[in-house]
């Protein structure tokens, strides 16, 4: 298996080999949007993910797309297979298209861990776009 190939001698197998983290985390932020308990503007639903529009938006279209079972970050929801990774991108390139800035190209990220200043731990991309991106980011 690739994640056990690459993985340094002496270091512990990644939490998530199959299944998921725990479905939904008390006090989570993103699962409290997910289920509807925390109000958010919803922009596309889908059965495992959910997309809405960012609080503090850095482009003319700032969404979020989270997936409705909490996994901390991308490299866990990577682990933990499913194919549910692909369907959060497919869900993204949706909301791309419904807010008419595919053809024109979008930015998706995933701020992952402290120095990429991930302040939500409930997987997520930013779809960013509507205006052209710079490049360094900061
Ligand atoms: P991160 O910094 O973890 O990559 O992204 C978290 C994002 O969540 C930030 O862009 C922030 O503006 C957004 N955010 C934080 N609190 C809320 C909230 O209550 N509602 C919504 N819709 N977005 C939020
Ligand atoms: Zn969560």
């Amino acid at each position: 298996m690739l994640v056990s190939a690459v993985r340094p001698l002496g270091r512990p197998a990644p939490r998530a080999t199959c299944g998921h983290y725990d479905r939904d985390v008390p006090d989570c932020l993103f699962c409290g949007i997910a289920a509807g308990q925390i109000p958010a503007t919803i922009v596309l639903e889908g059965k495992r993910t959910i997309a809405f529009r960012d609080i503090n938006p850095q482009a003319p279209t700032h969404v979020l797309v989270v997936t409705r079972d909490h996994y901390p970050d991308a490299a866990a929801l990577a682990a933990a297979g499913g194919g549910l990774l692909d369907e959060l991108v497919g869900t993204a390139r949706e909301v791309a298209v419904a807010e008419g800035i595919e053809p024109t190209g979008y930015r998706l990220v995933f701020n992952t861990g402290r120095d990429a200043q991930q302040t939500v731990g409930h997987v997520h991309v930013h779809v960013l776009g509507g205006r052209p991106m710079t490049w360094p980011p900061g």
